[in-house]
């Protein structure tokens, strides 16, 4: 059994046969799937999704890419619905800062009031959060820390295999592994990935991008999930059955706690 804890099935490119996609999973063993806030624009139809299957929740945030949502979107109408299990993808991401040097500080500064905002959200509704972290690490890290975000926890996606955030594993944070792993250049996340403890492991496809081999380049799909956990199964040498376990086991007391 395995939690795809971050699969955007609100995305155009499974409009077309997302009952399949969806299916295609479930007989090769994904119970649960989780699709992350990212564009506010398709969070309705995600919130559809999620009440035609009893199987698939939602989370509602404003991703770094997409803060001028910020102001617009009401996060209390979606977090009061129960399927509704975490507040993001929300976080940092200087990876794509565009403009001068003055006008990447402001845009920088944007993504952490922002993020910093969606951190209360998550602490007033005491939800978990889906943290979005691209070449931002030290910031992330200290606005994690200085705003107890442990009260609640969350899950480091996109995590960029960065020591740095190793420690937050103490502070109740989960690290999302996802098709990156099975990259031959994936070198540093494959060296990381013992040194995560077990019990904060968790399995995540992003579908419908970072596809895992054999299948790179295609659409991403929650059936892929299998190539991830052979993958882990492989580098901390222990039985894909207990991978699927553990991982599956840190989900729900992250996300399902209160199903
Ligand atoms: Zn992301
Ligand atoms: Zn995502």
């Amino acid at each position: 059994m395995i939690v795809d804890t971050h699969i955007h099935l609100d995305n155009e490119k499974y409009k077309d046969d997302l009952d399949d996609v969806l299916n295609r999973a479930r007989n090769n063993g994904v119970k649960k799937f989780i699709i992350p806030g990212a564009d506010a624009d398709t969070l309705d139809y995600a919130v559809e999704i999620s009440k035609k299957n009893g199987d698939v929740y939602f989370a509602v945030g404003i991703h770094p890419y997409d803060i001028d949502g910020f102001d617009s979107l009401n996060f209390d109408s979606y977090l009061d619905n129960k399927k509704c299990v975490a507040v993001g993808e929300c976080g940092l991401d200087y990876f794509r800062l565009e403009g001068s040097d003055e006008e990447k500080e402001v845009e920088k500064f944007r993504q952490k009031e922002i993020f910093i905002a969606q951190i209360k959200i998550a602490k007033k509704y005491k939800k978990p959060l889906i943290i979005h972290i691209r070449d931002a690490s030290s910031d992330a890290k200290k606005i994690l820390l200085e705003q107890n975000a442990g009260e609640v926890g969350g899950v480091l996606h996109c995590y960029n295999a960065d020591e740095e955030l190793l420690s937050l594993a103490n502070n109740g944070f989960y690290f999302g592994i996802g098709g990156v792993i099975t990259f031959k250049n994936a070198k540093k996340l494959i060296n990381i990935l013992p040194k995560i403890p077990r019990d904060k492991l968790l399995i995540e496809t992003d579908g419908p991008y970072l596809t895992p081999a054999p299948h790179r380049g295609k659409r991403n799909e929650p059936i892929y999930t299998k190539f991830i956990a052979q993958k882990m199964s492989e580098l901390l040498k222990i039985p894909l059955l207990e991978v699927e376990d553990i991982t599956t086991n840190n989900a729900i007391k992250l996300f399902f706690n209160h199903y």
